[in-house]
This record gives C-alpha cells, sequence and structure tokens, in this order.
C-alpha cells in the first residue's frame, strides 16, 4: 500500500488567525525532522490565498516578512522532496490586514460562493503563487474546507493548470453549515478512482483521479476522552498552533453525541488512531491511505503516534510517497 501523509498548510479561520511561527513554520519545521529521520516525503496542501494577501499588503512589514518566511520554508520544503498541492480557500479574497492582524471575512467561504469567472481566476491567481515561490507545477489539489462542489465551476482550470489529482473526498463525508458544503455520500469506499465532472462518481474515460482520505468512523467517547485529555494534560495533546478555529458549534454537538463520520488524521490525538486506520485499510485491500492534517492542529503527542505509526507501516512492508 501507498501511505500518504498530507498536511493543510494554513492559519485559522476564526476570530484569530494565530501566527505564521505557531501555525505552520515551527510544526512543519518538526515534520521536516521527522520526515528526514524517517526518510520519507510528505505531502504539504499550501493555502496560497494567504501567499497572495502576505504580497498584496507587503507595504506591512509583517506581511513582507512573513512572506519571505513561509516562501523560504516553502522552497526548503519542495528542495527536501515534499510534494507542494494547491489548496484553496477563496474567503482571502475578501481578507483585510489591518493594525497587524487579519481580519477574517468567510462570507464567500467556499468557491461555489463566487462566479465561475472569479472561480477560475482565483485557482490560476493561487496556483501561480505557489508555482512563483517553488518553481514547480502543482499536480495536486484540495478543495478549502473540503467544499469541491460544484466541480464544474472549476474543472477547465485545474485542466488547463495541469492539475489532475484531487483529494478532496472523504467517503460519507457530509457537512452543512453557514461556511461549509459538502456532499461526499454518493462516493464509494474505495481509495481512488478516476473521474471527470463529478469528484464522487467514477468515471474510467475522465481525466482527473480521486485519491480519496482514508474514513474514520469516530464515536462520541473518543471527543469526551479528547476533551478530557486536553484539559488534564495540554502540554501533550494542545494543538502547536496559537489561533481558533472557524465555529462550528453544530459539528461539535454532532461529536460528542453520536458516532460520525471522519478520516484518518494525524491531529492532536486523533493521531493514535492512525494504526487502527490502516489495519481497516489493509482488510479492505486499498491501494492507499491518505491522512488529512494540519500543521496548526498537531500537538506533541501527534510526534510521538506519528513515530509509532510509520515504524509500524514500515514494519508491514507499505511506502510512503508523495502522489502520483
Ligand atoms: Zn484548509
Amino acid at each position: 500500500m501507498q501511505i500518504h501523509l498530507s498536511f493543510d498548510h494554513e492559519l485559522f479561520f476564526g476570530a484569530n488567525t494565530g501566527t505564521l511561527e505557531k501555525c505552520i513554520l515551527e510544526p512543519t519545521q518538526l515534520l521536516m525532522e521527522l520526515a528526514e529521520k524517517n526518510n520519507i516525503p510528505l505531502i504539504f496542501f499550501v493555502d496560497a490565498g494567504y501567499l497572495v494577501q502576505l504580497k498584496e499588503n507587503s507595504k506591512h512589514s509583517r506581511c513582507k516578512d512573513d512572506l519571505e518566511k513561509i516562501s523560504a520554508q516553502l522552497v526548503k520544503l519542495s528542495a527536501a522532496g515534499h510534494q507542494i498541492a494547491l489548496h484553496v480557500h477563496p474567503h482571502w479574497e475578501d481578507c483585510k490586514f489591518v493594525d497587524d492582524k487579519w481580519i477574517i471575512d468567510t462570507k464567500r467561504y467556499k468557491l461555489s460562493d463566487f462566479s465561475k469567472e472569479d472561480a477560475s481566476k482565483i485557482i490560476s491567481k493561487y496556483n501561480k503563487a505557489l508555482f512563483d515561490i517553488t518553481g514547480r507545477k502543482c499536480t495536486a489539489y484540495r478543495a478549502g474546507g473540503w467544499c469541491i462542489h460544484p466541480f464544474s465551476l472549476i474543472k477547465e482550470t485545474l485542466k488547463e493548470n495541469g492539475i489532475t489529482i484531487d483529494s478532496s473526498v472523504y467517503f460519507k463525508g457530509y457537512h452543512d453549515s453557514p461556511a461549509h458544503f459538502y456532499d461526499f455520500r454518493t462516493a464509494k469506499d474505495k481509495a481512488e478512482w478516476k473521474f471527470e465532472n463529478d469528484p464522487c462518481k467514477e468515471d474510467n474515460s475522465g481525466s482527473f483521479k480521486e485519491i480519496t482520505i482514508t474514513p474514520d468512523k469516530i464515536g462520541p467517547v473518543f471527543y469526551w476522552d479528547l476533551y478530557l485529555k486536553m484539559k488534564s494534560a495540554p502540554e501533550k495533546y494542545k494543538p502547536l498552533g496559537d489561533g481558533m478555529w472557524l465555529k462550528d458549534k453544530g459539528r461539535i454537538y454532532k461529536q460528542f453525541h453520536s458516532s460520525t463520520d471522519h478520516f484518518a488524521c494525524a491531529d492532536g490525538y486523533f493521531s493514535s488512531r492512525l494504526i487502527n486506520n490502516l489495519e481497516q485499510c489493509e482488510q479492505k485491500k486499498f491501494e492507499r491511505m491518505m491522512v488529512l492534517s494540519h500543521p496548526k492542529s498537531l500537538a506533541p503527542c501527534s510526534f510521538e503516534y506519528l513515530k509509532e505509526f510509520i515504524a509500524f507501516a514500515k514494519q508491514r512492508g507499505h511506502q510512503f510517497t508523495i502522489l502520483n
């Protein structure tokens, strides 16, 4: 099996975005060290709208400095053999930098909140911002907040940009909130397929490949346990990032009261489930396992569990790879 450790490389989008250092640079540096020790490549889905905004606001010294720092790290990641892929959070179009901080506006959180013409321009502009830094073309995409629908909005633009792999879909994923909308309930429980017009629908003559995020059904006991662990040992379980998530009370209520459809993830204590996630992939005879995490949400325990997971997977004969 090919195992992909992917990280959505971004700030927080709630009332406080957190700092570049704590949310991105420091945890990504720790990931690079872990990858080097284990001789494995990682995949970073980089929130390129943030790079565009840093450049547009470079009259502010902090934005100029942050752009230099994040660019240097992206160049370093790319040179070390890690994959840089495109992650699009279009609400950056409406964000402003005032009094040394980002004012985040999520009224238009997903690309479907924009016209087709504007959505195309956003994809091309964000993709170019990444290329200008790394000098390498992206071939893979992940929609911000999983909001990939409707794919018709961006299909041609992705093709024009040479992007033919998507990794936004996870089995049974569904969410409808003021900011988000996605519905993967028609997708099959498979690791990959080809598609053309709908990433949830297999089409063997399609020009795109969907590499799904490995699913994980999680019961409420896990969330209660996580809550208690964060309270009793925050130094081990609390995320390294210093920002706040976009508020989503409905989702939190569901997680504490019923089983919810989630995905394989190394964020915080979720990382304790990775070995079990892998065993499920083995049972289903999957060709791939895709783990979705965020540098901002990794906790000290994540690195311990990741270390154990990598050793376990290697011992079972699996390979860590980038997307192809
Ligand atoms: Zn994201």
